[in-house]
């Protein structure tokens, strides 16, 4: 029975001019054939892999002119109609290439023509009947010498791995497939199971307190009825992990499979623990730090249906579950879930979302600190709103202090610490309890601030903060290109103090060794982390008291939970507020809430202190005063006066090549788009903030506009074909 005349498929080949579907005839043998199969067709004078997205008994081209698929290349489809549906949304939501998007649904080890085995899956050769051993030895023609090797062996042993065989005999894989042919023996493959090393950390299941039963019985609600996407409010503290476990529980015990997504950097042994320990052997794992290999096993052992929860970073969201009723994002507001670099620059958050809607699942987004995006989404009534506004346990959250660093300067005191921070750490420590010291990452850290005044120029047009840049020694806006000359004096108090900002871990850590006598200290950085398990190291020897200072950048903000810190300490909110980027407020609020929140998370209560120069500024007042709401309000006025997100979209179109091309084509770029647009805010081409990469010269554009664009966007050409055009709606980061 033949399905249907012909296949549309799209192929792999990640080149523009290819990337549309392409129809071939399937033929007779191939009766076999169902969507989402992958396969081998010929494309030009090759043979390439494709995968089936439809299939359909008229096209417009003459039928002969069709070629033949060629083969299937596994016994089931790879993909199902639901995952070619969010591909296909995937592919022009973001203007990326469709066999992009159908990848993300595949493992690593599946694509780029590979075979679909795992480095692990082992060929094993038994003989068919050991009793015939001596017969089949007999019948081996003479000069078959490598076969009768192989035979003698199996006269010692039935069974060998196939490797194994062809070592100790010499042969190879076609003396086996040879005697395979002659009936003498078979090899099949077999799949040997990776376990993964999981610690399992034994935590009793707490009874739920009231704020959390309520959140449970409203996800329940919100399940059978109009599965409105939950938003989760919950403080730092506040038991929203519990909360999911529960949802993933009830999820499963209505026959549905569940996706929990956590940030990357959150997805540490303690978490998964706690996962494994409510559910043992039903959970897959998917992480940036897995094998090939080991990716693969857990893709299969979702894709066969043997397990039900996928817990994962950012891609667990195009796990091959069939029959998803749950998506959790935790920590929704983290930007790991916006995918930044490739060619598809899609955010997990509204994936997750659109595969919910093919799947009538419902999808839970937690978070203390939610995206402005998903609080408006809320109070406009499309999310449905739930809050945790207590720690559990009735645990006070953290008292914060702000100290103004113009005053300690004012006051003499020119070093890093302020003194009310050097008092705290100094009693933390005489009591025995731990400190994490958090400062910003350095790389960026090009905006110029007055030590004495705190004063940051800011671009008039865009309300961002200015970047210096080293050999023209001038102050850029990279939004709209805008140029200053770089003061000699302080425009606000004309002193002369105005610097470049930043200092980096291992001076902190010098700093403190020489301070504070006490101190056993630990660093958290990309420095320290860079070899395989040096994080786990470095989180356990701080865990286990040999340590107690530990300093870090944003690694030290997130999902730690440690009893005994009782003191937090940030070096420089500045930094974040003064990232050049609207999102610069949000950020700030979001990562020192978080950072604060790793203080006096057991009985022992915890204290901030924040170092800044500008205690006034709305987001560090919303942060001492732990005031979300607040925030939200005064930072939402601030996005609708600018129309930024998410009161239109801000698109940037990132333009690399040399020189004189990336400037070339940018500029062609903008004139085509100033021809095409209308009621949009278009910019000047502007360097990006980090303006060469590799030898690339890297140039913006920057769109404001009410509705998505991607129409005109997608007949952006090149005049040269080394030069890279890539679009991003919202980014995340424009640097
Ligand atoms: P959040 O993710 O909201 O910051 P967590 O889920 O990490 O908070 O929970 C904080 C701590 O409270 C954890 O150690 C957790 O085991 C504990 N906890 C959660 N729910 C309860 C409860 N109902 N009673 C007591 N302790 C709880
Ligand atoms: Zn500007
Ligand atoms: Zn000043």
């Amino acid at each position: 029975m033949i399905v249907a005349k012909f296949a549309g498929v799209i192929v792999d080949v990640h080149a523009k001019e290819v990337d549309r579907i392409f129809h071939y005839q399937i033929p007779e043998k191939l009766a076999n054939l169902q969507i989402g199969h992958r396969v081998l067709v010929p494309f030009g004078p090759r043979k390439i892999e494709g995968y089936v997205i439809e299939l359909t008994d008229r096209v417009d081209f003459p039928e002969s002119k069709l070629r033949k698929i060629i083969r299937i290349l596994d016994p089931e489809p790879l993909l199902t109609q639901e995952q070619i549906n969010v591909a296909k949304w995937m592919a022009e939501r973001y203007l990326g290439p469709l066999s992009q998007a159908l990848q993300l649904f595949l493992p690593v080890g599946i694509r780029y023509g590979k075979e679909r085995v795992s480095e692990k899956q082992q060929l094993v050769v038994k003989l068919v009947n050991p009793d015939r051993i001596d017969t089949y030895l007999q019948e081996l023609p003479k000069n078959a010498h490598l076969q009768y090797s192989v035979l003698l062996f199996l006269k010692e042993q039935p069974s060998f791995l196939a490797s194994e065989l062809c070592r100790l005999s010499g042969a190879n894989h076609s003396t086996l497939r040879a005697l395979e042919k002659k009936g003498y023996l078979t090899i099949e493959q077999v799949v040997i199971k990776r376990t993964l090393d999981i610690a399992t950390e034994q935590r009793p299941v707490p009874t739920l307190n009231s704020d959390q039963q309520k959140a449970v019985n409203k996800i329940i609600e919100e399940f059978h009825t109009s599965k409105q996407p939950i938003l989760l409010h919950g403080v730092t503290g506040s038991g929203k992990t519990e909360v999911y476990l529960r949802a993933i529980d009830y999820c499963l015990s209505q026959g549905r499979q569940a996706i929990m997504m956590v940030p990357e950097i959150a997805l540490t042994a303690q978490t998964i623990a706690w996962f494994t320990q409510r559910f043992p052997n039903q959970i897959a794992i998917l992480h940036s730090g897995l094998s090939e290999g080991e990716r693969f096993d857990q893709w299969n052992s979702i894709y066969s249906g043997e397990v039900g929860i996928v817990v994962g970073a950012r891609s667990a969201v195009f796990a091959p579950l069939k029959n998803i009723g749950l998506i959790i994002l935790d920590e929704e507001h983290e930007n790991t879930y916006k995918q930044e670099d490739g060619s598809l620059k899609y955010h997990a958050r509204e994936v997750a979302l659109k595969r919910a809607q093919e799947h009538d699942a419902l999808v839970i987004l937690g978070s203390a600190t939610p995206a402005l995006e998903s609080y408006h989404q809320a109070l406009q009534g499309n999310y449905c709103l739930v809050e945790m506004p207590h720690r559990v346990a009735k645990r006070p959250l953290p008292s914060i202090q702000l100290i103004d660093m113009r005053e300690e300067f004012n006051q003499g005191n020119r070093t890093i610490f302020s003194r009310e921070l050097t008092n705290r750490l100094n009693e933390t420590l005489a009591a025995g309890e731990q400190a994490i010291i958090f400062l910003n990452r350095r790389g960026f850290s090009s905006f110029v601030l007055c030590r004495k005044c705190g004063f940051v120029v800011e671009c008039l047009n865009c309300q961002v903060s200015l970047t210096y840049h080293e050999p023209e020694g001038v102050l850029l806006c990279h939004y709209c290109n805008a140029r200053h000359k770089m003061p000699d004096n302080c425009p606000n108090c004309a002193s002369s103090y105005l610097r470049q900002f930043g200092v980096g871990t291992q001076q902190v850590e010098q700093f403190i060794r020489q301070n504070f006598p006490q101190a056993k200290t630990i660093r958290l950085d990309a420095d320290t982390t860079r070899r395989k398990g040096a994080h786990q190291r470095i989180l356990n020897s701080f865990k286990t008291r040999q340590t107690n200072v530990l300093i870090g950048t944003q690694m030290v903000a997130k999902g730690l939970d440690f009893p005994n810190v009782t003191l937090v300490g940030v070096l420089s909110a500045d930094f974040l507020l003064n990232f050049p980027d609207f999102r610069a407020a949000e950020r700030t609020f979001q990562l020192l809430t978080q950072v604060s929140g790793r203080a006096g998370r057991d009985v022992k209560p915890g204290n901030v202190v924040i170092q800044c120069y500008d205690p006034t500024h709305y987001g560090l007042q919303a942060v001492k005063k732990q005031d979300y709401i607040n925030f939200y309000r005064q930072e939402i006025t601030f996005r609708r006066q600018m129309a930024y997100p998410p009161y239109g979209y801000l698109i940037r179109i990132l333009v690399q090549g040399s020189d004189q091309a990336a400037r070339e084509n940018a500029l062609a770029i903008y004139h085509f788009l100033e021809n095409n647009l209308a009621d949009v805010e278009l910019f000047q081409p502007a360097p990006a903030p980090i303006s060469r990469i590799k030898g690339r010269h890297r140039w913006q554009i920057l769109i404001k506009s009410k509705i998505l664009v991607n129409d005109v966007l997608q007949q952006i050409q090149v005049t040269d074909e080394n030069v890279r055009v890539s679009i991003d709606t919202n980014p995340l980061s424009l640097l």
